[in-house]
């Protein structure tokens, strides 16, 4: 049974003072049985969130790994260094691929030292309006997703706990949403695409999320959908009545889906 979550990404947003009591917050209006919380915040204000959500049920993670362990790497931070501070980790965010010129084998090396480090990954992938406009977006997801999985073994990724984020990148900050029928087809693309690099099986059991502008008011679309389990969530994660309408509505299909005990 393929858990619900609620991730949230605060990305370039809080500070060490105000994180902990943003995350309490969040914490406290969302406890709702067969949800997997998360909250990626800044790394700065990573000890913040994880000493406010101790005894929460909630994870910590990061919003990006380099792709090494150690090194030369000025301000740079490796899997290694969170221990003890995340246990989860967002790559291949759509913003560190167009910011930071982050490529599909980079990805793919990030989610080698994720699993390394024993840090449960959510790598996003999806695709730019254009290509959406001219029917490419099954195509670019599959290229991303083979750029990044291509011989790895599948069976470490899904004991790391993977999760995929299909996140178009025209929804993400735009308050412009996919629907949720469109993002399903996405989760059965998304999986299809699992399958021929040696997942099998293994694909349908792989969590698939939807990011993307999403709101209390359109989780629904996206969590009435059975191939969608959950969402990754920027703007709407920083607000903790957006959040706790998320996760309650996230609870409802926890509960139809027999996650609820
Ligand atoms: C994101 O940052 O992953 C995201 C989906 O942002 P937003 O919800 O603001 O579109």
């Amino acid at each position: 049974m393929r858990p619900i979550v609620i991730a949230a990404n605060w990305k370039m947003n809080t500070t060490p003072a105000d994180a902990g009591e943003l995350a309490r917050t969040i914490a406290s209006r969302t406890r709702v049985p067969g949800v997997t919380r998360v909250i990626c915040p800044p790394y700065v204000s990573l000890a913040a969130v994880r000493d406010a959500l101790s005894g929460e049920d909630v994870g910590v993670g990061a919003q990006n790994i380099h792709h090494e362990l150690a090194g030369a790497f000025t301000g740079e931070i490796s899997a290694l260094m969170l221990d003890g501070l995340a246990t989860w980790v967002i790559l291949g965010h759509s913003e560190r691929r167009a910011y930071f010129n982050e490529t599909d084998s980079l990805v793919g090396r990030k989610l080698d030292r994720a699993v390394d480090a024993g840090l449960r990954p959510i790598l996003c992938v999806g695709e730019v309006l254009a290509d959406r406009e001219s029917g490419r977006q099954t195509g670019i997801v599959d290229s991303q997703l083979r750029g990044a999985l291509e011989g790895r073994d599948p069976v470490a990724l899904a004991a790391a706990g993977l999760v995929i984020a299909y996140e178009p990148v025209w929804a993400i900050g735009t308050g412009r949403n996919a629907s949720g029928a469109d993002a399903a087809a996405m989760a059965d693309a998304i999986r299809a695409a699992l399958r021929p690099l040696g997942w099998g099986g293994t694909a349908e059991a792989t969590p698939v999320l939807y990011g993307g502008s999403v709101t209390s008011t359109n989780i629904g679309d996206f969590l009435g959908e059975p191939a969608i389990d959950g969402a990754l969530i920027g703007g709407a994660s920083l607000k903790p009545d957006e959040m706790a309408g998320i996760a309650a509505r996230a609870g409802l299909t926890a509960a139809a889906r027999g996650l609820a005990t």
